[in-house]
């Protein structure tokens, strides 16, 4: 998939390399005991570890390295046993400390990889260069008074992991496409919950542009804090068109921290980028370098669940699927939880096909997660039971389903409730292709002439006559051999 800027003199091509935030699931802040509730009441959750008073020490939350740990297990990269934390020094009214705690050159995490699956069935690698913990700050309402900001601290300390890629990206979808995949891993590990919404995984995107064959990279923007993966995109789209037009205009790029406007489409300047060094970096006085053995690695990768690159090629193997479709049932868990109990000791296709095809777009349409479907898995797999054993033709079964989503019942109490069961005796099934035929004798002379398209009318008017409850098979059959002069 390219993604090329036709330009007056250049074709250019896009870089983007990406920084998310991810809140560590946890119950605890990183280096205190205070809760990590969202949507508690301001200033309710922190501890004077929190609000920087003097004199507060931190200690650190084993569950979070856990958390850490895991994600780069997860992530396939390399852990590294020794890391240490840094002090990032800035100035800011919601950071009370003076500092933000950091991990500069140890991260706990190094080089890893993840794989998108594009549309057009290509795979494409993209390096991960590092993941580390750090504490992220509190928040400033500049909106709840006309000349005041307020600042909420109960963000403060709460533990993030700063996952950063590699610059291999080439393409709004392909930034699309990983930011899915991550929130898609850190769900099954459990290490976040990949809610952009409530801020608890955050995006800022690097962008450059550059002569499509030239190589080494030019000057970046950094776009901060984008809040959905639309909007990351539509960024990413904007800015690269920006740089092309300055450089086709003979201008320069500067290097700057840029903020996205989703109301009108636009970047616009924050800031000049800042440089390491004007962070004064330095090791944690307060905090003892993270240490830990071959066996803590192991024993945290033990427990790691099936992946969702993993569980693809299984619902491939196992179940026959295709890569389209296996690649949709993983997304997220739940859903591939819920599909192989559909599928267990059924058709795995059919299964599928009612799982991406009508579950989907019904719960879609209510807006509903498949956790709050009102069909269960047992239930979808019981319709499908219908169909397979004769019970109900395919087309009521969709209207079967249809009464399922609405009043939640099992699909046998519905079909016995509105007398829904096919019939394939022969007897009801002539009779009322008598009287179809009695009743059309017009029709019938024209089919008899030769008309043979008259066929699909004839099974229409029949099934009408039977409620749609005719066998189709027994129908086709019965009236090929009425009609037949
Ligand atoms: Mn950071």
């Amino acid at each position: 998939m390219t993604f090329l800027i036709k330009g007056e003199t250049e074709t250019w091509e896009v870089v983007i390399g990406l920084e998310v935030h991810a809140q560590v699931t946890s119950e605890a802040k990183l280096f205190s005991g205070a809760p990590t509730y969202f949507g508690a009441d301001p200033n309710s959750q922190v501890s004077f570890v929190d609000a920087g008073m003097p004199g507060m020490l931190p200690v650190i939350n084993e569950i979070c390295v856990e958390q850490a740990v895991r994600t780069g297990l997860g992530l396939k990269a390399r852990i590294n046993n020794r890391s240490v934390f840094s002090r990032k020094n800035y100035f800011y009214a919601d950071l009370p400390q003076g500092y933000q705690i950091s991990q500069f050159d140890l991260p706990i995490v190094g080089k890893g990889t993840i794989v998108l699956d594009m549309p057009d069935g290509v795979s494409r690698e993209i390096g991960i260069e590092r993941l580390h913990l750090e504490q992220d700050a509190g928040k400033s309402i500049h909106d709840l008074h006309p000349s005041k900001t307020f600042i909420d601290l109960n963000r403060s300390g709460v533990a993030l992991m700063e996952i950063v890629s590699d610059p291999d990206m080439r393409s709004p979808e392909e930034a699309g496409a990983y930011l899915r995949k991550l929130r898609s891993i850190l769900r099954y590990l459990g290490t976040c919950n990949g809610n952009m919404d409530e801020g608890s995984m955050r995006c800022d995107a690097n962008v450059s542009v550059r002569p499509q064959g030239e190589e080494g990279l030019r000057t970046r923007c950094e776009i901060k804090n984008v809040n959905s993966i639309r909007f990351v995109m539509q960024a990413i789209e904007y800015e690269a068109r920006r740089h092309v037009d300055v450089y086709e205009s003979g201008g320069e790029i500067s290097q700057e921290t840029r903020q996205y406007d989703s109301n009108n489409g636009e970047t616009r300047s924050m800031r000049s980028k800042e440089m390491a060094h004007d962070y004064r970096y330095f090791p944690d006085p307060d905090l003892l370098p993270l240490v830990f053995d071959d066996d803590y690695v192991a024993r945290i990768k033990a427990t790691l669940p099936e992946l969702p690159d993993e569980k693809r090629e299984r619902f491939i193997s196992e179940y026959g699927l295709t890569a389209y479709d296996a690649g949709v049932l993983v997304v997220e868990r739940e859903t591939s939880v819920y599909f192989e109990d559909v599928a267990k000791d059924r058709d795995p296709k059919a299964a599928a096909n009612w799982v991406i095809s009508n579950l989907f777009g019904a719960l879609n349409k209510m807006g509903i997660s498949i956790t709050d479907s009102p069909i269960t898995a047992d239930n979808l797999g019981k319709l499908i039971d219908l169909i397979t054993d004769n019970t109900i033709s395919g087309r009521i079964a969709k209207d079967v389903f249809e009464i399922m989503l609405e009043e939640g019942k099992g699909p046998d109490a519905i079909v016995e409730e509105k007398g829904l069961k096919q019939i394939t005796d022969t007897g009801p099934i002539e009779d009322a292709i008598g009287q179809v035929m009695a009743d059309n004798p017009g029709k019938v002379e024209e089919y008899r002439g030769g008309k043979d398209k008259l066929i699909g009318w004839f099974v229409g008017q029949v099934m009408k006559q039977t409620g749609g409850k005719a066998n189709p098979g027994k129908l086709n059959e019965l009236l090929q051999k009425k009609l037949a002069p």
